[in-house]
């Protein structure tokens, strides 16, 4: 066969889309798998965009978009950034791709040079390592542990900055751990940004509205702005309105970056569908209520996992402020043997072992860029948790 790129070569397949990939052969197989590997909501996307798409596919709103997004979208997401985030982004300063990830994925080809750096908050979500690999980049993780709830520390975050650190990435309400930032821890990472003028600072607010406990959502430019001119605001339709399948994300930045972005999305697509955008232009404008709904819902699932989970010997699980994720820390069970005989050496083995012996899929910490843990995606419905919750306990409660 005729060479693949070496670009390739130290980019994985994420390790979420491959256990739910094996859950699905299991599946096929006619067992009984219970899938919480992946992060999609499993509500519905809301009818008022549906209604929307579905008009503007019989007006004829079927040909080639503008590469940036059409402009009644790119009014309806300055207006979101000004209603939910009290930023004030001009349309010309807001561009739409095909996902949250396409705009993250264009920002970084669009910014950085073989052997630039990019600080990750860590643990992550798997693709920004990759992402910033396929640019020649190099992603410098900083460790985010347990013991302080899984936030970013001032003093870390300075440490890890070089000269040649092209971008700083911010994931709160992060996947796959959920940990939110205060305003005041928030403050703490825009004043060492404030430090270091060269470095851009990219802030993926997928989560924004999937926060708990009265726990107030920030977003750095916002909390310093200072910072707006370096800035680049990350948001999306996948979880908040759970429209995953539309496939919409989009940002806003200085003009130059956002010009730069859109230059990038003219070579990698045609731009984004005419009928997504209109759909998810109807949702922005429409009745917000259901956030509230549907954040209370995951709230009352978050209880539920974190006190099961919290009931089995050798399970240690914080409570996350936010997203629809927990981030269990399995090292008590290290070492272990399961009842099928698997030897549990690292926390790889432990999901791989879980899926096969008792049909729960969920993802290793490993994948994350955090050892001993996994992660249990909570979007699924009360009856699906418990019994997966049941398994876990049952699979863990058989290790020697
Ligand atoms: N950012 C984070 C932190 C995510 O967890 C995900 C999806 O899992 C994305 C971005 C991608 O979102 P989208 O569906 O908009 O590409």
């Amino acid at each position: 066969m005729p060479a693949i790129a070496d670009r390739l070569q130290n980019v994985s397949v994420s390790a979420s889309a491959a256990m739910t990939q094996r859950a699905r052969d299991l599946t096929a197989k006619g067992i009984k798998v219970i899938s919480l590997s992946s992060g999609e909501p499993d509500f519905a996307t809301p009818a008022n965009a549906v209604e929307a798409g579905y008009a503007a596919a019989l007006a004829g709103d079927t040909k080639y978009p503008p590469l940036d997004g059409t402009p009644a979208l790119r009014q309806a997401i300055a207006r979101k950034f000004k209603r939910d985030n009290n930023l004030d982004y001009d349309a010309s300063e807001i561009v739409v791709a095909g996902g949250g990830k396409q705009i993250i994925f264009n920002a970084v080809m669009a910014t950085c040079n073989p052997g630039d750096e990019v600080v990750i908050p860590s643990p992550s979500w798997i693709s920004y390592a990759d992402i910033v690999k396929f640019a020649g980049a190099v992603p410098v993780p900083v460790d985010c542990p347990q013991q302080n709830g899984f936030k970013l520390r001032a003093e870390d975050l300075d440490a890890a900055i070089t000269p040649r650190t092209k971008w700083l990435f911010l994931n709160f309400p992060n996947n796959p751990t959920g940990a939110a930032c205060s305003r005041a821890e928030m403050k703490a990472i825009a004043e060492v940004m404030l430090k270091h003028p060269h470095v851009w600072i990219m802030t993926d607010d997928m989560y924004e509205h999937l926060i708990y406990d009265g726990f107030e959502f920030c977003t750095i430019a916002e909390v310093e702005p200072r910072l707006k001119d370096r800035v680049l605001t990350v948001n999306g339709a996948s979880k908040a309105y759970a429209m995953t399948g539309w496939r919409l994300g989009f940002c806003g930045g200085p003009k130059d970056l956002i010009k730069a972005i859109s230059n990038v999305n003219g070579q990698n697509s045609g731009g984004t569908s005419t009928i997504t955008q209109a759909a998810v232009a109807a949702v922005l404008d429409g009745p917000q209520d259901l956030l509230k709904e549907r954040a209370a819902i995951y709230k009352t699932r978050r209880d539920f996992v974190v006190d099961r989970l919290g009931e089995i010997d050798g399970v240690r699980c914080h409570k996350p402020e936010g997203a629809f994720y927990v981030f269990p820390n399995i090292a008590e069970l290290i070492g272990r043997t399961s009842k099928g005989g698997r030897r549990i050496e690292t926390d790889t083995d432990f999901v791989l072992a879980l899926l096969d012996e008792h049909h729960v899929a969920t993802v290793q910490g490993a994948a994350y860029g955090m050892s001993p843990f996994f992660r249990i995606s909570y979007a699924t419905s009360m009856e699906r948790l418990d019994e997966a919750c049941g398994r876990v306990a049952e699979f863990c409660a058989g290790l020697r």
